[in-house]
Parts: C-alpha cells; structure tokens; sequence
C-alpha cells in the first residue's frame, strides 16, 4: 500500500513539490489525519460495492482512503490548479474519477447514471468547502438524487443548526430542510489542528441517513418550505406576522391565516421556532388550499 497522503510530512511534500498555494476564496483547508478520515470512511459505511461521490478532493487525502474501500469514486473539483497534483497522487487507484466542476453547477443525476451503472448503493462523503456548505447539501437533497446518505465534514456551527430540535436557538429552515428528507446526526467533532491551513472555526462530521420518504406528507412541498421560511424570517415575529408580511398575498389572506390557525391550534403569538415539522407540515396543507 502507498504512504498516506494525510499526514503533515506528505502533504507538504506534495504541497511544495507543485508549488501550490491555498485559495482561502475555495475553502481549501486540507485534512492531515489518517485516523480521521478513516473514521469517516467508517460511518459512511462504505462496501466493496459502493459507488462514491466526493466534492472537492483537494490533493486527494480522503479520496485515497475512499479509493481504498469503494468500487469507485467520483469526485468534483472546482480548482484546475489541483487536475495534475490529483493525477499524480492518485494515480495508484483506477478507480477513481475526477470531474473538474462546480459542484453547484453539475448534473449528478446524470454523472451518476453513466457512472455508476454497476454498484450496489451510492453515499456522498466530503470534507466540504465551508463557503458553500448549505448550498451544497440543499442541492444533493433537493434533486431527490438516488443516493443512501451523505457524511461530510462542516462547520460545527452548521451541523448544530441541521440537527436542532423545536425550541432551540439553532432550530429553523435548514433543520426543517433536511430532517424533512434526513434523520441527521453529528457523529464526531473535530479539532482546528487536523487541517492545514487551520480553519478559524470548529469542524464537525454530520451523517444523513435518506429517509424513504419525506417524515411528514405535504401536499405541495414548494408551498411547505415557503411557509417554513417566511415563519423564520424575522425570528422575534410571531407566526401570524410572519406569515402576513413574508407570505405572496399574505396581507389579503390574514383572516384566513387566523382562521387556519385557530382550527390547528396553533397560537397565532407562538413564534416559528416553536412549531415542529408535523405543525408545520399540517399548516401548508391547510393553507396552500387558501392560495389556490
Ligand atoms: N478533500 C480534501 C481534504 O479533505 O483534504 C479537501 C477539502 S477542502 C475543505 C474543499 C475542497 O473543495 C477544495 O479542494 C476546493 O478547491 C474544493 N471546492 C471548493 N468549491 C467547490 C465547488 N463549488 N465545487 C467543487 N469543488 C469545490
């Protein structure tokens, strides 16, 4: 087996040997911790016969070990800078593929089509670029793609706002949004000290299991996430407000806002932070038949 590339003494090697330099614009802070990175192999739960997709492999230290474990791996890069560094370093596992994109601009649903054509199940893994990590995560969930879950590594602060529950500071749409599609769960926390160059803030591994379908039934589901975000927009505002000011027509709708409200029993003063996914889910199902 060839040295690990996710150590400090190899990563500088290569580092100095293509003369690179980071873009703190792309996020690149890069793992040097084999012991980590193995541990997200772990939860990622990856078999002989996955297929994986990373985003944003850098100079190739979690796509190696990825490599190691997967049929194959295909992953997005956005920096061409890093095309001949990841050729090189790689070069030991065929079964790898970079694509150089924007991840935000690729049609994985079709990547993945001519991709991965003879694998069992397919699981997004990535230490992502923090610039772009709501993004990142809304699109893989929102293109309803056929993927078993997805474990990245992301801000700290980022994984406690997917995971919060009613009632607390970091509950809002982004939890709604993806524990509407996910069971979501922060498996590891992570120290500023395993990346080069060190982050400015704390690192955590979240894991999102696809449910087989969304937790709660929601008769438009552009209509329910409009009416989780407009419930957050400004989160002293109560519900009713909220919904009056932010809504399309909520002004001329507020009597029917009321009105739907009280037959739910929900508290027209109760702010959005308070309602759970279910409340939530009952209230666009009764008030999308307002706005037809
Ligand atoms: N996987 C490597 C590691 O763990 O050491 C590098 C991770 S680094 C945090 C993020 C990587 O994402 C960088 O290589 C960066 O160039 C790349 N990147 C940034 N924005 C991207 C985008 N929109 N699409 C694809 N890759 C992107």
């Amino acid at each position: 087996m060839t040295k690990d590339i996710a150590t400090l003494g190899r990563t500088r090697e290569i580092l100095e040997k293509y003369g690179f330099s980071f873009k703190k614009s792309l996020g690149q802070n890069f793992l040097i911790d084999t012991n980590i990175l193995r541990r997200i192999v772990d939860y990622a739960e990856i078999a002989d016969e996955t297929g994986v997709i990373e985003i944003g492999p850098g100079i190739g230290a979690l796509t190696e070990q990825l490599a190691r474990r997967a049929k194959k791996v295909v992953a997005f890069e956005i920096d061409q800078r890093l095309l001949p560094i990841l050729a090189d370093t790689l070069s030991p596992y065929p079964n790898v593929r970079i694509i150089h994109q924007d991840v935000l601009k690729a049609d994985i649903r079709r990547v993945m089509a001519e991709e991965f054509s003879s694998v069992h199940d397919v699981m997004v893994v990535a230490n992502l670029p923090y610039y772009v990590t709501t993004p990142i995560i809304m699109k893989l969930l929102e293109d309803h793609l056929p993927i078993r879950g997805i474990v990245v590594m992301l801000q700290k602060e980022v994984a406690d706002r997917i995971s919060a529950q009613p009632g607390t500071k970091d509950y809002g749409s982004l939890s709604i949004a993806v524990q509407y599609y996910t069971t979501a769960e922060t498996v590891m926390t992570v120290p500023r000290t395993v990346f080069i160059p060190q982050p400015n803030v704390d690192s955590a591994v979240i894991r999102l299991t696809k449910r087989e379908k969304p937790v709660v039934d929601v008769i438009d589901e552009s209509f329910f996430f409009q009416v989780v975000r407009a419930s957050f927009s400004q989160r002293r505002k109560t519900i009713l407000n909220n919904l009056t000011s932010q809504l399309p027509n909520g002004k001329q709708q507020k009597e029917a806002i009321e009105r739907v409200l009280t037959e739910l029993q929900i508290d027209s003063r109760r702010r959005g932070e308070t309602l759970t996914i279910e409340e939530f889910a009952k209230l666009s199902n009764r008030l999308v038949k307002e706005w037809k």
